[in-house]
């Protein structure tokens, strides 16, 4: 069977290039960076490569970039790491109700530390209130961390507007970017970001490795307590192979990025006007405008979001439901929810995230197959055929 995949904001393919490029760091060049002979020093050149192509992508200094475990990992070492360096100036972090689970959990835990974090609400379309923003600081605030774009329903937010009320209040800004690096620029600079967390994973690199930017002067503990590694904030023998995976799929992100913007939101345009002139009562999560090129979320009315998934699966079409981490469970998605839909519209949701390997003709054919497996569920929907009671005019066979 012909499988369309379109998850790629749950993970990427390892480009041939990235695969390639590291190969031989686990076999020909396997040192540990931290010796200093020939098999150390061809390790640590790798890395330190790496790290300029990373910090390149952010508009960075190297000096600011550190190798993690990966988007998790990042959040958690921002987060944690500024709180408990400045619990001395105040206790106080603002976050949003958007947020991934990475920084929410993060969140929760400081909250029983003895931390305040407020989550700020998003309007319908996703996006945050800057007014929200300013008023819920407080003398007390040490860090805002608000994500650059949504895994689940793609939305940007104004980082570089939040970047600025940060800086004026002399508060620490951290955004997960994990979903926007590489696919739209990024710089670090122009939008006041202090600490910024991305996973390789995301932009077809290899899982179990990410990064983290943490602006030069930033005071943050350590996130992992051993060896000199990464200027001692994360101790342990770098996983030399994934960062050069990872540096590698940056220069590729680098090179690529342009032309991939305009193919993939093209695409996505075409698929979401098709599918809302094709299938009635369906609506788009998240803004139109201020949205990821890749990233198209739909609630479908009368039917539910794990049961199109599955029959999605069975014409070979990978799509999601909520976040990967969601789906399995029965609780709506908190981003859904959030943007205050429905109970039935927040489990009628399906993700479709499209990629380098997209073509047309898949979204083409995958329109098609949606279409059918709507249609034919609705059919089945007990909530559908009461609805739409006395409105049908066929010859019964609909059972309505
Ligand atoms: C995938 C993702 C993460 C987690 O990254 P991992 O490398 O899988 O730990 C964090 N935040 C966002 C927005 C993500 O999409």
């Amino acid at each position: 069977m012909k499988r369309i995949y379109l998850d790629y904001a749950a993970t990427t393919p390892v480009h041939t290039e990235v695969f390639r490029a590291m190969e031989p760091y686990f076999t020909k060049y396997f040192g540990n960076a931290s010796t200093i002979y020939y098999y150390g020093r061809e390790s640590k050149k790798a890395i330190e490569e790496a790290r300029e192509a990373f910090a390149r992508l952010l508009g960075a200094d190297q000096s600011e970039v550190i190798f993690t475990s990966g988007g998790t990992e990042s959040d958690n070492h921002a987060i944690k790491g500024v709180a408990y360096a400045n619990k001395n100036k105040g206790n106080h972090i603002i976050t949003s109700k958007l947020e991934h689970h990475a920084v929410l959990e993060t969140c929760h835990f400081l909250e029983k530390e003895g931390f305040k974090v407020t989550y700020l609400p998003v309007g319908a379309d996703g996006l945050l209130n800057l007014e929200d923003l300013k008023s819920a600081i407080t003398d007390k605030t040490i860090l805002i961390s608000i994500m650059a774009a949504n895994n689940e329903i793609g939305v940007l937010q104004p980082v570089a507007e939040i970047g600025e009320i940060a800086r004026e209040k002399k508060i620490l800004f951290h955004t997960d970017a994990v979903q926007m690096f590489g696919s739209l620029p990024v710089d670090v600079e122009k939008m006041n970001i202090d600490l910024l967390s991305v996973s390789a994973h995301k932009i077809y690199g290899p899982k179990g490795i990410g990064g983290l930017f943490i602006r030069k002067g930033t005071k943050i503990v350590s996130y992992m307590h051993g060896g000199e590694q990464e200027k001692r904030r994360r101790a342990g023998t770098e996983n030399v192979a994934g960062i050069v995976g990872f540096g590698k799929a940056c220069e590729i992100a680098a090179r690529d990025m342009e032309k991939e913007i305009k193919r993939i939101s093209r695409l996505r345009d075409l698929f979401i006007s098709d599918l809302l002139k094709k299938i009635p009562e369906v609506k788009l999560n998240g803004s139109l405008v201020k949205r990821l090129p890749n990233n198209v979320n739909v609630s479908v009315k009368y039917i539910e979001g794990e049961s199109m998934i599955l029959n999605l699966d069975m014409e070979g079409i990978c799509a999601s439901s909520g976040s990967a981490c969601t789906s399995g469970s029965l609780e709506p998605s908190h981003v859904l929810r959030a943007l205050g839909l429905s109970h039935e519209l927040s489990h009628g949701s399906v993700r479709f995230t499209l990629g380098k390997y997209t073509t047309k003709e898949d979204m083409d054919a995958v329109l098609l197959k949606f279409s059918e497996i709507v249609d034919r569920l609705r059919k089945l929907s007990p909530l559908y055929k009461s609805e739409k009671k006395g409105e049908c005019n066929c010859d019964g066979t609909c059972g309505g």
